[in-house]
């Protein structure tokens, strides 16, 4: 029997982790840094997305798979390092996601009042490393980039109180998105709305998000020729357009709080001298190849916060080759290449193998590549030296690591549960790590009881 990590419990690595229980006898424990399984889809899909978040359900079948354990707080260069790894398992399976913001490399980015949609996106979801408090007085909020997490971002700071509480969102984010003093979001595209990121379904629900008109300049949705092709090829992209369309064409209802969707502005400039007061903005077009070039035409946008929504980014794993450039792991099909060699036993998966692109299914085909090269590898693999499938549980204990199983994370379910009953909802989010282990051992869970 081959024994497998796989390093992250998001849709990447469960996937892998389900591929490989379906196709070969293997016992696979899935390792993860965080006290809960399922990745972005607990981390990062917005609580107002309860159809998403239900993606969870499936991705525990295969956490629940005789053969699969799942071996939660543990994190990788820190409890148990890469040369531990190869001691008890033939293969690894990389699949731990890109965590971190990519920077916009502009003067301001770093006073305070601006941040990472990273950061804003794991407090609303109850991240254990999140801050507790997110400071939420701006009146105007500029979310820059035109990608899905930018209308996340800015639907759920439009949203009111009434529109989330049957969410699980956790009681402290409750209440201060509840406190929000903001009345403008303006949505930030450096390019057309031929190169937006966003997919139709989620553009749409800015429309029917109660109290808040949505505001698109006509002007700013002409195309060149090239855009023109690009809409004319792309079913999405027409699509998109038609919803843009339709918004500038809307007449406003005086709702209380607004979104504005600009396109050909980059951020040249974060204002302010000891916080956020502005952005300052250059207007863009494109040139041949696509790419923004400057106008010249700048202008100035009052906001208090601003929010990069400009992509994520991988880090490194102790050990582990690295591309600096792209956030990735050097790999072919799946299997990590080390110093211009690919090796037998180590494979990527996800973020981590092709950078932050597609949706959660677009990591099922992505796993299952890794698989099959993993599978295809087996008879080289470099056999585990420890195969007692408690070696691993025993150096966790001597370390002094609190490894949370499966039994822990349905600990952890069931709190959430019972904390989201007493306040009429499903459940509620367990946000700070020592709850979190205190519910997994059977202790009350770490979340407030004051109720939003
Ligand atoms: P993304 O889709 O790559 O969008 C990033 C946006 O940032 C783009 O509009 C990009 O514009 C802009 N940008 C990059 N660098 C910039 C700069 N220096 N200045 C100004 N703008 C800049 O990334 P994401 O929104 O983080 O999403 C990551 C992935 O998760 C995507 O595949 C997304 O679909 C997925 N996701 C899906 C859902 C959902 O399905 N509901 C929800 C959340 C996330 P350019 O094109 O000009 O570079």
């Amino acid at each position: 029997m081959l024994r497998i990590a796989v390093i992250g419990s998001g849709p990447a690595g469960v996937y892998a982790a389900g591929a490989l229980v379906q196709q070969a006898d293997v016992a696979v424990d899935v390792i993860d840094r965080l006290p809960s399984p399922f990745g972005l889809v607990r981390y990062g899909v917005a609580p107002d997305h309860p159809k998403i978040q239900s993606i969870s359900a499936a991705l525990a079948k295969v956490l629940e798979t005789p053969g699969v354990r799942f071996l939660g707080n543990i994190e990788v260069g820190t409890d148990i390092q890469l040369a531990d790894l190869h001691r008890f398992y033939d293969g690894v399976i990389f699949a731990h996601g890109a965590s971190v913001d990519r920077r916009l490399g502009i003067p301001g980015e770093d006073l305070p009042g601006s941040t990472s949609a990273t950061d804003f996106v794991a407090w609303y979801c109850g991240h254990p490393d999140a801050p507790q408090q997110f400071r939420l007085d701006a009146s105007s909020v500029a979310v820059i980039g035109m990608g899905n997490v930018a209308l996340d971002v800015a639907r759920i700071l439009a949203k009111s109180h009434e529109d989330l509480r049957s969410t699980d969102a956790p009681d402290h984010v409750l209440r201060a998105l509840g406190a929000s003093r903001v009345e403008d979001i303006h949505l930030i595209g450096r390019r057309g709305p031929a190169q937006a990121k966003f997919t139709t379904k989620e553009l749409r629900e800015f429309g029917e998000v109660a109290g808040v008109d949505v505001i698109v300049d006509p002007r700013e949705l002409g195309l060149d020729e090239a855009s023109q092709a690009a809409i004319a090829g792309d079913p999405v992209l027409k699509r998109n357009l038609d919803v843009l369309s339709e918004w500038a064409a809307r007449p406003l209802a005086g709702h209380p709080r607004r979104v504005h969707v600009r396109f050909l502005q980059r951020p040249v400039e974060v204002l302010g001298d000891t916080e956020v007061t502005g952005l300052l903005l250059e207007g863009t077009e494109l040139d041949a190849a696509g790419n923004a070039t400057g106008t010249g035409l700048m202008s100035t946008l009052d906001a208090q916060m601003v929010l990069r929504s400009v992509g994520y980014r991988g880090l490194p794993v102790q050990g582990l080759p690295f591309d600096e450039t792209t956030g990735t792991v050097p790999n072919v099909e799946g299997r990590v290449i080390r110093d211009g060699v690919v090796t037998r036993g180590e494979y990527v998966a996800g973020w981590i193998k092709r950078g932050p692109t597609g949706v959660i299914g677009t990591n099922k085909s992505d796993a299952k590549e890794t698989v099959a090269s993993l599978l295809d590898d087996a008879a080289t693999l470099p056999p585990a030296t420890e195969r007692d499938p408690d070696a691993v549980l025993r150096l966790l204990k001597e370390r002094g690591a609190d490894v949370v199983t499966w039994d822990g994370w349905r600990a952890i379910q069931l709190t959430e549960a019972r904390l989201g009953e007493a306040q009429g909802r499903a459940r509620a989010k367990i946000a700070d790590r020592a709850g979190l282990l205190r519910a997994a051992h059977g202790d009350e869970g770490g979340a407030d009881d004051d109720p939003p």
